[in-house]
């Protein structure tokens, strides 16, 4: 089952919670059963029951304390589906309403296609188990609810499927030019700053500016406006690598994230971009040009460091005339005192070297 990213890591997810109250009340009632089955001098049964109490309190002992749901989810409803399938061995087809909760547990754990095959193999089962036992008429109704069960759960799990694929796009694309967007941005740039520290594989970032955008709404209208930003990031988009991702950090500026790019390379991709911009023609026919700031992550530097970084090398395009690529060039020192020193001026423009040489 798919689950959209969690806003509290804190609060607990409804598979989890629902693995908790399931395992606890299972753990509690199938205890009676048992106590009950000794009182009937009932051994079998009662071991099996057992048996299912202890997987069910290890599961919610696991849950609670690891708050791991994949593996817990895969043996409840294996729990499930064995429990169903002993009962229905010892004590015959009467235990059938066994089987509409295990369909439930497994829809609900597993993913489709993962359930599909499990309840197929399960119900395949069921039926071997009693099919000697009932009648004819009785081994169709059984035949017909649990297909119907099964395609109800079915369409359940795919419309929760595809509500939650256009929730995450949703959530994580800007809606007008179909870059990811600020909340996108930063799950990135917080993933590949946590890779960066574990294997110190080079990882920078482009912040790229277009310039006088004012200009051109006021002179074409907002409109217009609007799809050179929708184009810009077309343009982005269709000439970047899977490596390289695009997003739209506010208004017109656009951050590309480049993983294993140290950043000579990624001013190199900017400078790129920058001339491929510089040519294009976009709606209407109308030409522009774009600033941008190139930062490598260093040390132990944060999201906001990084940026900054890459935004002052920005700010210095523009200061320098515009239409150009500055990579941020200064060591970042590790203790975060002597930051304060660095100076601006040891930010090195590339524009002319890299013009010359591509
Ligand atoms: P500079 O070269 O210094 O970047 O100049 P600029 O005119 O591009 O920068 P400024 O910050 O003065 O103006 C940015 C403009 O971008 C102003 C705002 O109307 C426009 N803008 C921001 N978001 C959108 C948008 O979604 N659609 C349109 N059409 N315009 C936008
Ligand atoms: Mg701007
Ligand atoms: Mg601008």
């Amino acid at each position: 089952m798919l689950e959209i990213d969690a806003d509290s890591p804190r609060q607990r997810s409804i598979k989890e919670t629902l693995l908790l109250l399931l395992g606890g009340s299972m753990a509690i009632a199938v205890t009676l059963l048992a106590c009950m089955r000794l009182l009937n001098k009932n051994w079998t049964l009662a071991a099996v029951d057992m048996g299912f109490v202890a997987i069910m309190l290890l599961l919610l002992l696991f849950v609670y304390v690891s708050r791991k749901t994949r593996t817990a989810g895969i043996l409840m409803a294996l729990g499930f589906i064995g429990a169903a399938l002993m009962s229905t061995l010892l004590l015959g087809v009467s235990e059938l309403f066994w089987v509409f909760p295990a369909l439930m547990v497994a829809y609900f754990m597993l993913d489709t296609r993962q359930a599909t095959i499990l309840t197929a193999g399960f119900v395949g089962c069921f039926l071997a188990i009693v099919w000697d036992d009932v009648s004819a008429t009785a081994l169709t109704k059984i035949c017909l609810t649990v297909v119907t069960t099964v395609l109800l759960a079915n369409a359940f799990a795919l419309t929760n499927r595809r509500q939650l694929e256009e929730l995450r796009r949703m959530v994580h694309v800007d809606p007008l030019t179909g870059a990811g967007n600020r909340r996108a941005q930063n799950l990135k740039v917080d993933a590949v700053s946590a890779i960066f520290r574990r294997n110190s594989s080079p990882v920078s970032l482009l912040i790229l500016d277009i310039d006088h955008f004012k200009q051109i709404n006021d002179t074409y209208g907002h409109i217009v406006g609007d799809q050179i930003l929708v184009d810009l990031s077309a343009l982005l988009r269709g000439k970047t690598r899977a490596t390289e991702s695009v997003y739209r950090y506010g208004g017109e500026e656009f951050v590309v994230v480049a993983e294993h790019t140290a950043l000579d390379a990624a001013a190199n991709l900017a400078e790129n971009l920058r001339r491929r911009i510089e040519r294009a023609r976009f709606t209407a026919g109308i030409s522009l040009t774009v600033s941008i700031g190139v930062a490598q992550l260093q040390g132990r530097e944060d999201r906001e460091a990084w940026l900054g970084r890459a935004d002052k090398a920005l700010y210095r395009a523009k200061k320098g005339g515009r239409n150009q690529v500055i990579a941020a060039r200064e060591m970042v020192p590790a203790a975060p005192l002597q930051m304060r020193a660095v100076r601006d001026s040891e930010e090195a423009r590339v524009v002319p070297i890299l013009a010359r040489s591509m």
